[in-house]
C-alpha cells in the first residue's frame, strides 16, 4: 500500500536517503530503527510530502502524491502522521482538534464530525477530556489525542515518528498500548521508535537504517537475535 522505489534525497552534500526501496503491504506493521541521523525522520516526512525527493517514486495505494494543492491535501489524508511533539492546536479544544480535519478537508458536517471524534477519543481512552484545551492534558493523553486526530481522516496508513520519546516514562505505555491495539485491528503502520518492546510485540518487520540506506530488514525475532550487519550489531549492543 506504500511503495518507495529508488528514492534519493540530498541536503547539500549529505546523501540523506540513498536509494530507498520499500514496499509496505496492507495491514503490515513496519518498525524503523537506526542511529541518530540515519534518515528515519526524513523518510517518514517524504512519504507524505512534507519533504521533496530528488529522485524516485513514492506511491500510496497506487497513487503518486501530487506536488501541491487540493489534490495533495486529499491524498495526504490517506497518510496519518504522529510526531514526537504532539502538535495539537493549543487554542482549540480536544474535540475541535479532532473534528477540524474531517470538516475542513473532507467537508464533513459538524454533527457527524463530532460523533466520529467522540468515538475515536473513546477508543484512545480520553473521551472525558473532550471539552478541555491541550495544555490541560498530560503528555500521554495529548499524544493519544494526536493519534485520534490522525485516525479521524480515515487514513490508509499511519506514520509514527518517535511518538513516545517526549513522554515521561509512566506515560509511554499508555501510548504504546494504543498503538499495539491499532496494529492488532489491522492498521498499516510505519513506526520509528526506540521502544524495542513495541518492535518485538507488534512489528511484522524491522527495518534498520544507517547513513540513509536500508541496511537490513528482518522479522523482529531474527533482527534482535541474529543481526547480520556490523552496523546493526553495533546499534543493538548500545541499547542495553
Ligand atoms: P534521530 O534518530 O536523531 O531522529 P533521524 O534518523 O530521524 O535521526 P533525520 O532527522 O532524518 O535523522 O536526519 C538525517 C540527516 O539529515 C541528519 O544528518 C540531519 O542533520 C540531516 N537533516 C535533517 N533535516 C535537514 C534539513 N532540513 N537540512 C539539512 N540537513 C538536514
Ligand atoms: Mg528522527
Amino acid at each position: 500500500i506504500v511503495r518507495l522505489a529508488g528514492v534519493n534525497k540530498h541536503y547539500g552534500a549529505l546523501h540523506v536517503l540513498n536509494n530507498i526501496n520499500l514496499d509496505v503491504v496492507k495491514g503490515e506493521v513496519v518498525v524503523i530503527l537506526g542511529p541518530s541521523g540515519s534518515g528515519k525522520s526524513t523518510l517518514c516526512r517524504t512519504i507524505n510530502r512534507l519533504e521533496t525527493i530528488d529522485e524516485g517514486t513514492i506511491t500510496i495505494d497506487g497513487k503518486t502524491l501530487p506536488e501541491e494543492g487540493k489534490a495533495l491535501a486529499r491524498l495526504r489524508a490517506d497518510v496519518g502522521m504522529v510526531f514526537q511533539s504532539f502538535n495539537l492546536f493549543a487554542h482549540k479544544t480536544i474535540l475541535e482538534n479532532v473534528t477540524l480535519g474531517p470538516i475542513k478537508v473532507k467537508g464533513m458536517k459538524k454533527s457527524e464530525a463530532d460523533k466520529l471524534a467522540m468515538q475515536l477519543l473513546e477508543r484512545v481512552g480520553v473521551a472525558n477530556q473532550a471539552a478541555k484545551l491541550p495544555a490541560q492534558l498530560s503528555g500521554g493523553q495529548q499524544q493519544r489525542v494526536a493519534i485520534a486526530r490522525a485516525l479521524a481522516m480515515k487514513p490508509k496508513v499511519m506514520l509514527f515518528d518517535e511518538p513516545t520519546s517526549a513522554l515521561d516514562p509512566e506515560m509511554i505505555n499508555e501510548v504504546l498500548d494504543t498503538m499495539v491495539s491499532l496494529a492488532r485491528e489491522g492498521m498499516t503502520m510505519l513506526v520509528v521508535t526506540h521502544e524495542m518492546g513495541f518492535a518485538r510485540k507488534a512489528a511484522d518487520r524491522v527495518i534498520f537504517m544507517a547513513d540513509g540506506q536500508i541496511v537490513e530488514q528482518a522479522t523482529p525475532e531474527e533482527f534482535f537475535t541474529n543481526p547480520q550487519s556490523a552496523r546493526a550489531k553495533d546499534f543493538l549492543s548500545k541499547l542495553i
